[in-house]
């Protein structure tokens, strides 16, 4: 079955399951006109042999959607709890049998304007959805002349709508100029992230990655890479990282929900390395798969098995 073939599946919003194309906010909403709403991007792992889909770090994501929710002063926060039970209860009526990706959001519906707090509504959308093949070949990536928004303008640690016609504008350049994927700077000169994804270098055999401080969404596969290159006896910087040293680097990766773990094999046209997946990066994305698919035991409770 197609990816994009949504017919039958179920919609959560507002308290009710409903079917894909009976979802509707209404066009006069903050969220059309203003982009007034924060979201989520969560993975679930179909284990085929196990017959079981695994959703990663599900109570992480909600909990980050309660900060982004928090930084753009919404008049509550809807809770992190009825949102997870809420995508179990989804999955549950989805029945799928394959991988998925899963986005929920808390949007401001109503019919105020830009700086309306309320009134509050939410969805959850889920739809199948596999691991590229980018994943293996790797990524060439433009350094974006477009900047990462910085904390003072937007807050690029709220996962909010608005905030993605910043990425958009450096992919469309990347696309536009052949390029696989775009790198952002932020407003400082330093390396922030990719187009909805965060990165790695490594250098001498240490990992280094921006800091949370660099204009970053404090991304969730971040962590779960720091702490497993940890566990395998890897240094983790996180710092401020200048341009220059993708030179320096012998591998590079950008990690994300969306992105998973992809190799950033080419830099503005200058291979990393010799310009294949690196062998670290390679050994971290078997670890990760292996963990989301729950072919190696759970032992840090990062799976929802259902
Ligand atoms: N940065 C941005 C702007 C993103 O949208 C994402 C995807 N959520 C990431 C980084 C990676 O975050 P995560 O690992 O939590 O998916």
């Amino acid at each position: 079955m197609s990816e994009r073939d949504y017919s039958g599946l179920i919609i959560y919003i507002d308290g009710e399951y409903v079917p894909w194309d009976d979802a509707k906010v209404h066009v006069f909403s903050p969220v059309v006109k203003y982009g007034a709403a924060v979201f989520e991007g969560i993975r679930g792992y179909w284990n085929d042999d196990k017959k079981k889909l695994y959703l990663f770090r599900l109570r992480e994501h909600m909990e980050r959607m309660e900060l982004s929710q928090r930084i753009m002063r919404f008049e509550r926060i809807v809770p992190a709890q009825e949102l997870m039970d809420a995508t179990v209860e989804l999955m549950r009526r989805n029945k799928f049998e394959s991988s998925v990706h899963i986005r929920p959001t808390v949007y401001v519906g109503g019919d105020g304007e830009s700086y309306a707090r309320g009134p509050l509504g939410s969805f959850i959308t889920a739809v199948r959805r596999g691991t590229p093949k980018k994943v293996v070949d790797g990524s060439r990536a433009q350094i974006s002349s477009w900047r990462r928004i910085s904390d003072s303008v937007m807050p690029a640690r709220a996962k909010s709508n608005a905030n993605y016609n910043n990425s958009r504008y450096a992919g469309l350049q990347a696309q536009r100029d052949g390029y696989d994927s775009a790198i952002l700077l932020n407003d400082r000169g330093k390396v922030s992230e990719g187009q909805g994804m965060c990165l790695f270098i490594v250098r001498n055999g240490v990992a280094i990655t921006p800091s949370i401080t660099s204009d970053i969404l404090e991304s969730i596969t971040r962590d779960t890479v720091i702490e497993l290159l940890q566990e395998q006896g890897i240094k983790v910087e996180q710092r401020e990282v200048d341009r220059s040293e993708f030179f320096a680097a012998s591998e590079a990766f950008f990690c994300g929900t969306g992105a998973e773990i992809t190799p950033i094999i080419n830099v503005d046209g200058d291979p990393i390395g010799d310009g294949k997946r690196g062998p670290l990066t390679e050994r971290l994305q078997n670890l990760y798969f292996d963990i989301a698919f729950e072919r190696i035991e759970d032992t840090k409770g990062w799976l929802t098995e259902i």
